[in-house]
């Protein structure tokens, strides 16, 4: 009894660092009837998305197949796997249900980890402070969702500072929040004001859109302490969600990333303001992001066996190898050398990476062509050192 509980306990503190598990249908199933403790699996594996499961919204390298043979015939998950990637802009569960729908097997939010997942774990610091969350798709709902009470888009931010943005008139687009402004005749967002509430930390949630004019406010928000307008202040934090200087997207080469973003920003900050840019970046390469990881794939296996105890005493399940599979070696395999053991990196050459052999300075533990040539590779390894049947 006090093993079950100490396990518990485990599990419970592992699902406290990693995302809120509420046991999904898809693992509530009765697979550890199915399945004896021998045949729990001693692997897991972390898929990046852009340039290896899908290029744009294309599945490539044969992923939908891939990933098929990691369920069960009756689609119940064999094999603890998520996605770690460093996009993002929408909730997980958002983005769980379009990657269902384009990859064809049933993918769950908590399989979803993204580079601005960590941004949940600052709630607390945040929780009923304004904040402006800068990105494509829907970074201020990703962060309501999150928990964050005051949260603002830059789009809504600036569209109440007239004339922030000089070149808006030469602009061809316009924002939802611009237009909804002119309609409102500038009525204040009933949750702040933004004229004397200072901005107390700013998130770049996912890829900037209107590169010039984010550049200008956030130096506005960051050179003032949070009110445009003001007099210099002390520089409110600022956190990006990946610092990816390329990726690889629908394209042919790759694209300018967060990190390309960053770098425009510093630059610029720190050439108009006495003092240099401070930021903090998350994602891939960052050894946290794979601890975070574990964590949550040790999660997974719990949720797969929830009326079994773990093998390790208070500790969740261990993992003898855990797979990185990704295209970009600065961050996916960097990322994997950096955590160190149980990771195993793979490198394919869909994405980022196109060489020959292996990547010089990253080098990956094995070079693939394709993700479904990785899956092959690990369930015959994996079914030739485990008496289950993979
Ligand atoms: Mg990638």
């Amino acid at each position: 009894m006090r093993l079950r509980l100490a396990l518990r306990a485990a599990a419970r503190s592992a699902a406290k660092v990693s995302q809120k598990i509420s046991a999904p249908e898809i693992f509530r199933r009765s697979y550890s009837q199915l399945h004896p403790q021998s045949e729990r699996p001693s692997f897991g594996i972390a898929f990046d998305i852009d340039g290896v499961v899908l290029r744009g919204r294309t599945p490539i390298g044969g992923s939908p197949q891939a990933l098929r043979r990691l369920y069960g015939d009756d689609g119940t998950l064999k094999i603890p796997f998520l996605f770690l990637t460093n996009g993002g802009g929408v909730t997980e569960s958002k983005r769980a249900l379009e990657l269902s729908e384009l990859l064809g097997v049933h993918i769950s939010p908590v399989q979803v980890v993204q580079g601005h997942s960590p941004f949940k774990e600052l709630v607390n610091r945040f929780e009923d402070e304004l904040i402006v969350a800068v990105g494509k798709g829907e970074p201020a709902t990703v962060m309501s969702e999150y928990g964050f009470k005051k949260v603002l888009s830059i789009d809504e931010h600036a569209s109440y500072f007239s004339d922030i943005d000089p070149l808006s008139p030469y602009k061809q687009w316009k924002t939802k929040q611009m237009l909804d402004s002119m309609y409102n005749s500038k009525e204040v967002n009933p949750r702040c004001n933004v004229y004397s509430d200072r901005v107390k930390g700013v998130f770049v949630v996912s890829d900037p859109v209107d590169w010039g004019r984010d550049i200008q406010v956030l130096c506005d928000i960051l050179k003032t302490g949070g009110l445009p307008g003001k007099e210099k202040g002390h520089q409110p934090p600022l956190y990006f969600a990946s610092d990816d200087l390329e990726y690889q997207a629908a394209f042919p080469s790759e694209r300018l990333g967060m990190g390309a973003f960053r770098i425009g920003l510093q630059s610029i900050f720190n050439a108009v303001h006495d003092s240099p840019l401070e930021y903090t970046s998350f994602g891939k390469p960052n050894p946290f992001v794979f601890k975070n990881a574990e964590a949550i794939l040790s999660n997974l296996v719990y949720n797969m066996y929830p009326h079994q105890e773990f093998a390790m005493e208070g500790r969740g399940h261990t993992f003898t190898t855990l797979y990185m599979i990704g295209d970009n070696p600065k961050v996916d395999i960097n990322g994997a050398l950096k955590a160190g053991r149980p990771w195993f990196s793979i490198l394919t050459r869909t994405g980022v990476f196109r060489g020959k052999d292996n990547d010089t300075q990253f080098p990956a533990d094995l070079v693939v062509d394709t993700v479904e040539e990785a899956i092959d590779h690990i369930l015959r390894k994996e079914c030739s050192t485990s008496s289950s049947a993979f």
